[in-house]
């Protein structure tokens, strides 16, 4: 007798513990970028609790880890992060939390490597800007569905409806875009940013892309590079140039100016949200919205 009740004792000492750490038996998930915290949002519904650790405007590529975030990552059930080292100054904590046992999705693994465009400038060995595939977005929102389904099976009917609800929503995405691209005429379908964040986005909807900085923000663009990019506009009669929300405007407006020094005009054909949503609570601090703006942003300019 006297063993059960300490049993029981200890049992509620852990229910206790438990409710208090999970907020009512919900799943705690930390993610990372806006783009994923979003994702996750969407398909956990009410069912979680979801902390995301990157806000608007904020650069991936450099964003580093702050005390209160590995607190975070530590009491979290399940961490999802983009991958493909976009994630640069975090993979090495986020390898710790996957060593420790702990479910730690890189959602860009769901991928298949075959079909990614290559890059040496990432540890990866791939350009990670993958969710500028709508395609590959749905295959994040299939991994993220199949996760949650497999750590809290009691709601795995909800994940699995919120998913398909999802699902149609990207597709019709997909087929507003690729509507509003077509009233472009093709030759100019040509987009100039601050960083080369848009591969994936020029390959699946018929862009060629130039980034200023290279693939990754951690390199500065020389002087060279904004000398050889201003001719390249002018010799294709390129109309607007990008800047990039979580990228300072500098590098472009330094673009614009080396045109205009060579006698020609270029405009600033507004910001475009690369790796980062805009505010939440604005049509643009979702997926769905960011790529509306901007696709419409983008065609609207270079017209
Ligand atoms: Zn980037």
């Amino acid at each position: 007798m006297k063993k059960i009740i300490s049993l029981l004792a200890i049992t509620l000492i852990f229910t206790a513990c438990k409710d208090e750490s999970k907020d009512n038996g919900k799943l705690n998930i930390v993610t990372t970028t806006t783009m994923i915290t979003d994702l996750v949002q969407n398909i956990g519904g009410d069912m979680i609790n979801i902390q995301g650790l990157m806000g608007s405007g904020v650069d991936p590529h450099l964003y580093k880890a702050s005390e209160g975030d590995v607190s975070k990552l530590v009491n979290a059930d399940i961490i999802f992060y983009s991958g493909l080292h976009l994630e640069g100054k975090l993979v090495e904590v986020l390898e710790k939390m996957e060593s420790s046992q702990k479910t730690t999705i890189a959602l860009s693994n769901a991928l298949d490597k075959n079909t990614l465009i290559g890059s040496e400038y990432f540890a990866s060995n791939y350009d990670p800007h993958v969710w500028f595939d709508i395609n590959y977005f749905q295959q994040f929102a299939k991994k993220t569905a199949a996760v949650l389904s497999k750590k809290d099976p009691e709601n795995a009917q909800t994940y699995e409806a919120n998913k398909n609800a999802y699902i149609v929503k990207l597709e019709a995405l997909q087929n507003n875009i690729k509507q509003t691209i077509e009233t472009l005429p093709k030759e100019k379908r040509i987009l100039v940013t601050a960083h080369d964040a848009f591969n994936y986005f020029g390959k699946a909807y018929g862009f060629e892309v130039v980034g200023l900085q290279g693939i990754s923000t951690a390199t500065e663009a020389g002087v060279q590079d904004v000398q050889k990019l201003a001719t390249f506009i002018i010799e294709k009669n390129i109309k607007a140039i990008f800047i990039e929300s979580s990228v300072p405007k500098r590098t472009i407006e330094a673009l614009q100016a080396s045109v205009k020094s060579k006698g020609h005009d270029v405009e600033i054909g507004g910001t475009l949200y690369s790796d980062a949503l805009g505010n939440a609570g604005t049509p643009e601090g979702t997926y769905i919205g960011m790529f509306e703006y901007n696709v419409n942003t983008i065609v609207n300019a270079l017209k």
